[in-house]
């Protein structure tokens, strides 16, 4: 249940990275104070760059749930594209509306569009009002002692625990009245946000239900049962042991106060403790965007400007094809392109291969990534590539440079990850899975894998790439010193 007004005024509810209807703190304020609501999503044109292919076709079934829910209770979703600064004051004005309420995002381009947004609304008398609702804790509220912006998670993670102060979640509407003349709004259709020649989204159909009801299913599903092992199942990519929540919550299908709440109510074991420090990671993430807009751009640490990156196209083209001879590194790749997402140990795996043994910017990186997850947050993945690539958060920048054939054979010890994404190497024993180049002469034949011929050499040496990121770090470290 939700307070309704008891008002005559009409305010508009401007959907944008909170495409649900429980805990919902800018529907829920424009209830209180208005009788009547208009429901828009703007989608920019062209859309922010944030917004990849994956995230595209994302937005489109999430968008079509969003309608169907509203649906449910009265009301109608209006659909525009265009600037938001322009058409929200034009559909305000057409329903006589004097407010927007709308759910603070942390990326630039949205805090850019808020202040012309505020300003064409002010100048017609008009007011938008922001809500805090994508993060546990509001970014401006987390301070250090003396005032200053964290920059590493554990104090970060500290003085979050200690405050504990998460509002709690509000209720969903039963009804959501709607003026009786409402604008016109665009198809979704019309917007072509679906691919079609190719079609390269059947891996992420038969993946993933996009839409609040799906996030809140799989939210139940998990806490119920993966949770519990979340703590020693959250690093094995062949076991489906983490939430895959993340496309859920880049999109606020899913409240992640409500996500919150509901693990505080289970009797916390060790794996629903580590689940929440996830959550605390995201709100990180969200943190450091806010306080640094540019930390998709460029590295926190500013003695690592000049990093001499390669220029090799062809390295970045076979890690984006999963074509590098590293099996770990192109299971992953291969899961991305197919899935629209990632496992977070091989991530982690590939972005350290592609940034330190390729030496290949993590910019480049990032915007392979930005691209074809589903969960694409400009905030999340420029943390972690900075944090893989040494630039940004880490407090031991530059020794960390995770080795593949280790990684795969500590975590993917049955080779199950590898063998799924890998197809040609399911026959390879799994003493050599993870290295096939080191296999007695005779296994590669005999396993169906002539060497170089279904599956590549390794494109680099791992032992000389890894000696060639460290010398590359120290000495950009002590030029810079
Ligand atoms: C190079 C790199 C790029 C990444 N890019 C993204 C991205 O674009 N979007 C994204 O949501 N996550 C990103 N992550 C973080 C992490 O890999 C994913 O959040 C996680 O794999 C999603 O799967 P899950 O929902 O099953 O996670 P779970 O393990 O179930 O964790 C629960 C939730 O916590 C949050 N979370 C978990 N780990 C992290 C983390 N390291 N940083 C921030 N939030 C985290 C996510 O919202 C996740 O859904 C990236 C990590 C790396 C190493």
């Amino acid at each position: 249940m939700c307070p309704m007004s008891t008002s005559s005024r009409t305010a508009i509810v401007w959907f944008r990275r909170d495409l649900r209807l429980l805990d919902n703190p800018a529907l829920h304020a424009a209830l209180k104070t208005a009788a009547s609501i208009v429901p828009v999503f703007v989608l920019p044109n062209p859309p922010h760059g944030d917004l990849g292919s994956a995230s595209l076709w994302w937005l489109h079934g999430s968008l079509a749930a969003l309608q169907t829910s509203l649906a449910a209770k009265g009301a109608r979703l209006i659909l525009r594209r265009g600037d938001p600064a322009q058409l929200l004051p034009e559909l305000a004005a057409h329903t006589n509306a004097d407010s927007v309420h709308a759910g603070i995002c942390p990326e630039p381009a949205w805090r850019a569009a808020d202040a012309s947004v505020a300003a064409a609304l002010s100048n017609a008398g008009r007011t938008l009002h922001l809500h805090h609702s994508l993060t546990l804790f509001d970014p401006d509220a987390i301070k250090t002692r003396s005032g200053g912006v964290y920059g590493m998670y554990t104090p970060y993670a500290n003085a979050v625990r200690a405050i504990d102060a998460t509002a709690p979640p509000v209720p969903e509407p039963d009804h959501i009245p709607c003026p009786q003349r409402m604008p016109a709004g665009d198809s979704l259709a019309a917007w072509k946000l679906l691919p079609t020649h190719p079609d390269w989204a059947a891996g992420l159909r038969q993946t993933w239900t996009p839409g609040e009801a799906a996030a809140r299913a799989r939210a139940r599903i998990f806490l119920r049962g993966a949770a519990l092992h979340y703590e020693s199942g959250r690093n094995l990519p062949g076991h489906d042991l983490t939430s895959r929540l993340s496309p859920h919550l880049r999109w606020g299908e899913l409240s992640v106060r409500a996500l919150w709440k509901a693990l505080h109510r289970h009797a916390q074991n060790p794996g629903e403790k580590t689940f929440a420090n996830e959550l605390i990671w995201r709100d990180f993430a969200a943190y450091l965007l806010w306080h640094h807009p540019d930390l998709a751009t460029r590295p926190l640490r500013p003695e690592f400007e000049n990093l001499p990156w390669r220029n090799d196209q062809a390295g970045l083209r076979a890690w984006q094809q999963g074509r590098t001879g590293i099996p770990i590194v192109d299971a992953g790749m291969r899961q991305l392109w197919q899935t629209g997402w990632m496992h977070n140990r091989v991530r982690m795996v590939v972005a350290s291969f592609l940034v330190k043994h390729l030496l290949i910017d993590w910019r480049a990186g990032a915007a392979w990534f930005m691209d074809t997850l589903v969960d694409a947050d400009l905030a999340a993945n420029s943390m972690n590539w900075q944090w893989v690539a040494g630039t940004g958060i880490d407090s031991q920048p530059f020794f960390r440079v995770f080795n593949p054939v280790s990684q795969g054979e500590k975590f993917d010890t049955d080779g199950a990850y590898v063998r799924r994404f890998v197809p040609e190497l399911d026959h390879l024993p799994d003493k050599c899975l993870h290295a096939p180049w080191t296999a007695p002469a005779q296994i590669l034949p005999q396993a169906g894998v002539p060497p170089g011929q279904t599956y590549p050499a390794p494109i680099v040496d791992l032992a000389a790439g890894r000696e060639r990121a460290l010398a590359t770090w120290k000495s950009t470290v002590r030029v810079a010193a």
